[in-house]
């Protein structure tokens, strides 16, 4: 009998109940036995679903009030000094100042560092590791939800974040050590572990070693034989799971571990399948991961069953079936869509109908594909009908991709020959101040937004409402004295979905959520078809802002990889066509806001970075596409205009040149938070373009001061000519309050006029 498991659920509940749950306790209208008890009755609805559906072991220790790493912190003692923690079982509050520098009880103390979980759009807490760190058992959380499970009557499978991808993900905050010397005080934790879980009767524990699709090097392959010999000993069977990409240099050593099995995310690491087998030792188990769950198309089982087939010949019982990865990276329940158009709705699984299709193929290998005729061939007929819909296809956009030549990929002249005319006009002072879009995004315009929606009010009253916004950022600009204005985004409700619901090939959900991070969550677009632009989408309310004043307004467009970056893409073209038929709807947009006389245009790539790929030598294809994109938006315009671009993470250093390649007048990027530290790469790096280095952090509610932005200032123009530097925040203003954008934007403006002046004495 072929077995499946699933890697993990989705934590936040249908209608985000979690989220509720969590917040109220943080304001203090929720008692934490109450929030554990919500917590203990999503775990349990979730457990049934996955039982319901069909799924052999069901995963426990995947739920999280915050976050799976932090959990694992817990779990192991790795509480930063800050926190005051004493030894004996860590506390709620402690775990929540961890995540968020505060919670209902304690001091608040800054929270610790928060980042990207692969290439997903959910973030971990990173586990701080001091030189002396040691590691002990500090939470029961896992044991307690085995108990939990069990006594429910399910067969569990308990999931851990393995030891050395747990290290891997974790940060030195000691000088002089390296974290994998910390191993040797982690085994015997995990050891511990591992036995209590076998004294649980626990058959299979799930190790999670994600890090074995990294780049990780010699030394951390030894430490993984060094380490999981010694795990071995006294526990459940292990599996050991991997996903999110190929095994490559990692693939010998994966397979040959002493663990019980193997998971494999085949929709990534497909071509490897037959490798594995060859190297897999013949008593070790192999689970297939084959039901995607880093996206939300329906599987086409037909496919995946021609793959497990011959398998199911080759290794019996030793073959078990799964999603890819954990199912926290996709929305839990297609049903709740009451909304969604039925054909494109019909081509979609959530991670419910991914467990039935996961139970479907278990049945089709141990009962025959006779027992389950019926629902393959609805699944069939759906594929096909995908494959061939008209929703999908559409041939101008086609004919335009293939026709797009080098011709539109550049500028017509250099930099320098571009940036002389567009001064020319501009006569923009020395460090001119500029902001990088959004204004205030108040609680007022939220709620008028809510009404349009619901129908509640006349597009008029919405649209005059919005004028009345972008009127308040114009003024407030004009009376602060910047150089470069923008409308302030009123009408954006968020910088993807905005773009999303204007174009062509978009779909969105009601119920889509996805965790990004603690509480919050996204509802991710879903782009299913070529993409193209049915009208202008932004030049109405560009020019109501410019028509208000003398000063140049900012076009503004979120540029075509963040908008890829953001969504849930289509899986039946590679990611750079689907980019590249965004990138040619968006040129017609900046080609339309030039033809207005708007001259000066921003496209935001704040997600350039996160589509990196997990390995190196897989940067070079990403990045030509993806900056080939920006270029086809961008490059349709005079040499006068002005394309400015904003960038909003830290760390651009290894892709500079790829940021330089991307060609934008005007880039403004987020380095207030370094100091400026950001900017060394320009020591060695010598970017051609004009930046505006952020100068304060939006980020906090403090009042930058001159000083403080001066000293920015000067730092950055010993790397930077001062020609061709822009004072600016480091993002967008929505999250402030009116009144605070005006007191910082007042400092910001006269720390450019003083440097100003202080360069004419000069
Ligand atoms: N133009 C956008 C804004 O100002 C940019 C947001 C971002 O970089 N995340 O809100
Ligand atoms: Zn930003």
């Amino acid at each position: 009998m072929i077995q499946t498991h699933n890697l993990g659920f989705p934590r936040i509940g249908d209608q985000r109940s979690l989220k509720i749950a969590l917040e109220q306790y943080w304001k203090g209208s929720m008692s934490a036995q109450n929030l554990q008890r919500t917590a203990a009755s999503l775990r349990k609805r979730h457990w049934k679903i996955q039982d319901r559906a069909g799924i052999s072991y069901i995963p426990v220790g995947d739920f999280s009030l915050d976050d799976h790493v932090l959990d694992t912190s817990l779990m192991l003692g790795v509480i930063p000094e800050r926190f005051g923690w004493q030894g004996g079982e860590v506390g709620l509050d402690t775990y929540f100042r961890m995540a968020r520098g505060r919670a209902p009880t304690g001091l608040d103390t800054s929270a610790c560092e928060m980042t990207k979980w692969f290439d997903t759009n959910y973030h971990y807490i990173v586990p701080e590791f001091s030189k002396d760190q040691s590691f002990e058992l500090a939470s029961n959380k896992l044991f307690d939800e085995v108990s939990e499970a069990q006594s429910i009557g399910y067969q569990v499978k308990p999931v851990l974040l393995g030891p050395l991808s747990y290290l891997w993900l974790g940060k030195e905050k000691d000088e002089g050590f390296d974290k994998l010397d910390l191993l040797e005080g982690l085994i015997p934790v995990y050891q511990e572990i591992l036995g209590k879980l076998q004294a649980q009767g626990v058959a299979w524990v799930q190790l999670d070693e994600p890090a074995l699709i990294l780049d990780i090097g010699a030394q951390w392959r030894d430490a993984f034989t060094h380490c999981y010999k010694q795990l071995a000993t006294q526990s459940p069977k292990i599996l050991l799971t991997t996903y999110f990409g190929e095994l490559r240099d990692n693939l010998e050593l994966a397979c040959t571990l002493p663990v019980h099995g193997l998971h494999l995310d085949v929709v990534r690491a497909g071509s490897e399948l037959q490798k594995v087998i060859n190297v897999l030792p013949e008593t070790h188990v192999l689970s297939i991961g084959c039901v995607d769950g880093r996206n939300i198309w329906r599987t086409d089982l037909d496919q995946v069953l021609a793959v497990l087939q011959p398998l199911k010949e080759k290794l019996g019982h030793r073959l078990w079936i799964a999603p890819s990865c954990s199912l926290l990276h996709v929305p839990i329940d297609l049903e709740w869509e009451t909304e969604l158009d039925g054909e494109i709705k019909s081509w979609l699984a959530f991670a419910k109908q991914k467990l039935g299709e996961v139970s479907l193929l278990q049945q089709a290998l141990n009962q025959g594909v006779e027992a389950v005729a019926t629902p393959l061939k609805w699944s069939r007929d759906i594929c096909n009908h995908r494959k061939r819909s008209e929703k999908i296809h559409n041939t101008r956009v086609q004919e335009r991709l293939n026709n797009i030549h080098d011709a539109m990929t550049q500028r017509h002249t250099s930099f320098e020959t571009r940036s002389a005319l567009q001064q020319a006009w501009l006569k923009l002072p020395l460090y001119p101040t500029t902001t990088i879009g959004s204004f205030p995004q108040t609680a007022n315009i939220r709620a008028i937004r809510r009404k349009f929606k619901k129908e509640e009010v006349q597009e008029n009253t919405y649209h005059d409402a919005m004028k009345g916004e972008i009127k308040k950022a114009i003024n407030l600009q004009e009376e602060l004295g910047l150089d470069v204005f923008v409308h302030g985004e009123p009408e954006r409700n968020d910088m993807v979905e905005y773009f999303g619901e204007l174009l062509d090939g978009f779909a969105f959900t009601q119920h889509g959520w996805v965790q990004s991070y603690g509480s919050r969550c996204v509802k991710p677009p879903i782009i299913y078809g070529d993409v193209s632009r049915p009208e202008p989408m932004t030049t109405a309310w560009i020019m109501y802002a410019q028509s208000l004043t003398q000063k140049p307004v900012k076009g503004m467009l979120t540029g075509p990889v963040t908008i890829l970056n953001w969504s849930f893409v289509r899986d039946d073209q590679p990611r750079s066509d689907t980019c590249a038929q965004i990138a040619l709807a968006l040129r017609d947009e900046v080609n339309d806001l030039e033809k207005v006389g708007i001259r000066i245009i921003q496209v935001d790539e704040a997600a350039l970075r996160e589509g990196l790929p997990l390995r190196k030598e897989d940067w070079q294809h990403y990045l030509d596409w993806a900056v080939r994109a920006f270029r086809i938006a961008v490059s349709g315009v005079q040499d006068s205009t002005q394309i400015h671009t904003h960038m909003c993470y830290s760390n651009f250093n290894d892709i500079i040149a790829a940021i330089a390649a991307m060609d934008a007048d005007v880039i403004t990027i987020e380095t207030s938070r370094s100091d400026m530290a950001l900017l060394d790469v320009f020591k060695s790096f010598d970017y051609p373009n004009a930046i505006g280095p952020g100068v304060y952090d939006i980020h906090s509610p403090n009042v930058p001061s001159i000083e403080h932005i001066s000293t920015l200032m000067q730092l950055a123009s010993q790397r930077i000519p001062a020609q061709r530097l822009w004072i600016n925040p480091d993002c967008g203003l929505k999250t402030r309050a009116w009144k605070e954008v005006e007191k910082a934007l007042t400092v910001m403006v006269d720390a450019a006029r003083k440097l100003r002046a202080d360069q004419e004495v000069l």
